[in-house]
């Protein structure tokens, strides 16, 4: 078992944990409410309408019905900001100032180079950034402020959105990332410069830089815009994907808008960096942008940890309106309640922003359409209203309803189209057969576990001095479930250790089979769920687990009994049948 000392790494992970608000670490993600002993928001990991995450403040454990993933604060970042378990520690370790002393044990050689590799390229997106900002004020940078004051981004938004200058003469930024210490190799890993035959190139020289943040502040890429009247190159150059940076992944703007988003309960999605700036300048904050890419469901899902409402508003033109097309399908994968808002033809946010102002955007908002009826709607536009065009309708969403989970909604949808497209319902249904079945999530609780040794488990988990009375007062034998027996066991050993709160030490080993740590994180999250008097409970499932394991006595004896059965058998049988009956009366009279 696991008695003894904890080594100073253990110790410190511990305290880590005690300190640590894990409501205060999982706020960065999700929106809580406090309702009752616990928190209450929409989970992270799945997409869902209404909140089944729930945290445990006081115990540090969180738990998702929906999914049945849970955990306590390392846990979380591991999942929610895709860390390594050192590296979520080497977080939770600076946010409670308790250093994190070194483990040989945990530190894999290949993790800790990428850790050094990750954070060599973040220094270098931060030296660069700096760069940039202090270009953007220098004299050289007018060209870059005259060009934000003509497209009416006024300097504190630039300040908000970091924005920044190339620099005017190439090569200034090389000499910055050297006299900071920064290797060129990693500046070049990082996207920052090219190695060409005739040495190296910045990449965003002379440009003005939109830096992209993660969702720690970090800046992990840069998007720039060629400057006017130099017509060089592409308009936009985005980062290439690095180490830390992945163009499918990530929202330009999520960063500054993700409390705006919460606070309206609602995100606005637009087509370009610029878009973002414009609808800020004139005070709508809650907008972001893809990258530059269609949009992809990752990036959805990542809006859906702020909102489970998206307007889509691209450009009033073709292209747009094919973007806002294709932008159904990620919505609908990712679980959104998503709209599409149109602009009038040759319109973008940008100038409607310009022309009309917050009131403007916010009426252009508020007359989106449901993403489903604009989609179906649209394509018979294209299709035309003629058997021809209806069928190839069906052809079009059936791979965009393919991607609807929720047995539900692909229902609802299904009604829906037979409805717009006057077909009957039975033969849409037929039509649209071939789609992906519904997927229903398998349930992780021990269903096959016998009611009062669950009962006695999570009383346990609760109350974590009932695990030695149990011993006291029963028998390891009681326990029939294997996985209730090895879960006993673990608490057991973790018990006996002193100092060490044995369910804190539970969840937070690593070895544990997640289907055991998903329960105890059910139950710990939701106390309120459970009876108050503990006393009461425990020794009424104790006395139901006797009547059980009495039962099975009798069971054997039965089975093994025959004809020449002798009379201390009979004597055996009665004496259990009495010992039955004797708890079940004192069960009767409590
Ligand atoms: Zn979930």
């Amino acid at each position: 078992m696991c008695g003894g000392s904890l080594t100073p790494f253990e110790r410190a992970v511990r305290d880590i944990l005690d300190r640590v608000s894990l409501v205060q670490v999982v706020s960065d993600y999700v929106q809580l409410k406090k309702t009752g002993r616990t928190y209450k928001g929409l989970c992270p990991f799945h997409s869902e309408k209404t909140p089944s995450f729930n945290v445990n403040e006081e115990k540090g454990l969180f738990y998702c019905f929906g999914c049945q993933v849970g955990g306590n604060a390392v846990t979380f970042l591991e999942k929610a900001a895709g860390l390594s378990r050192i590296e979520a520690l080497r977080r939770l370790s600076a946010m409670t100032g308790i250093p994190l002393p070194e483990e040989r044990s945990v530190v894999d050689p290949a993790e800790e180079a990428r850790r050094q590799e990750r954070s060599e390229l973040l220094k270098a997106l931060q030296v660069a950034h700096e760069f940039f900002v202090d270009r953007l004020q220098s004299p050289g940078g007018a060209i870059a402020r005259e060009y934000l004051a003509s497209r009416k981004v006024p300097p504190e938004v630039a300040r908000t959105y970091g924005l920044g200058f190339g620099g005017a003469r190439p090569m200034e930024l090389v000499a910055a990332l050297e006299r900071r210490h920064v290797s060129l190799r990693h500046a070049e890993a990082a996207g920052l410069i090219v190695r060409t035959s005739l040495g190296w190139q910045e990449r965003f020289h002379g440009r003005l830089v939109c830096p992209v943040y993660n969702l720690d502040g970090a800046v992990v890429a840069f998007s720039a815009r060629l400057i006017p009247p130099d017509e060089n190159g592409p308009k936009y150059i985005n980062s290439p994907e690095t180490l830390v940076f992945r163009k499918g992944e990530t929202l330009f703007g999520l960063y500054q808008a993700r409390t705006a988003i919460r606070q309206q309960h609602g995100a606005i999605l637009v087509e370009g960096n610029f878009d973002v700036l414009s609808l800020a300048a004139v005070g709508v904050g809650n907008v972001v942008a893809p990258m530059g890419t269609a949009l992809t469901a990752d990036q959805v899902r990542l809006l859906a940890r702020f909102s489970d409402s998206v307007t889509v508003m691209f450009d009033g033109d073709e292209a747009g309106r094919k973007a806002s097309r294709r932008a159904v399908g990620p919505l609908i994968e990712a679980g959104l309640d998503g709209r599409i808002a149109s602009l009038p033809e040759g319109e973008d946010p940008d100038s409607l922003a310009r022309a009309q102002g917050a009131k403007g955007v916010r009426e252009v908002v508020s007359r989106a359409r449901p993403m489903f009826l604009y989609l179906v709607d649209s394509l018979v536009k294209i299709h035309g209203w003629t058997p021809h065009g209806r069928r190839a309708v069906v052809d079009e969403v059936r791979d965009v309803l393919a991607l609807e989970r929720d047995a539900a909604r692909h229902a609802i949808y299904q009604e829906e189209l037979a409805r717009l497209l006057q077909i009957d319902a039975a033969e849409i249904r037929r039509l649209l057969r071939k789609a992906g079945e519904p997927v229903t999530t398998p349930s992780a609780h021990l269903a096959d576990c016998p009611e009062p040794e669950r009962r006695l488990l999570e009383l346990m988990l609760l109350h974590p001095e009932l695990i030695g009375r149990f011993l006291d007062e029963g028998d390891a034998a009681l326990l029939t479930h294997p996985e209730v027996r090895d879960l006993y066991a673990e608490l057991c050993g973790l018990a006996s250790t002193p100092g060490v709160d044995p369910i804190a030490a539970f969840v937070e080993r690593g070895d544990v089979k997640s289907r055991l740590r998903a329960m105890v994180c059910r139950v710990l999250a939701t106390p309120e769920k459970y009876p108050l008097d503990p006393d009461t409970e425990f020794r009424s499932a104790m006395r139901d687990l006797k009547v059980a394991a009495l039962k099975r006595q009798l069971e054997a004896l039965v089975a093994t009994g025959d004809e020449d059965e002798d009379l201390r058998r009979v004597l055996q049988r009665t004496e259990l049948k009495n010992q039955i009956n004797r708890l079940l009366a004192d069960k009767a009279a409590v």
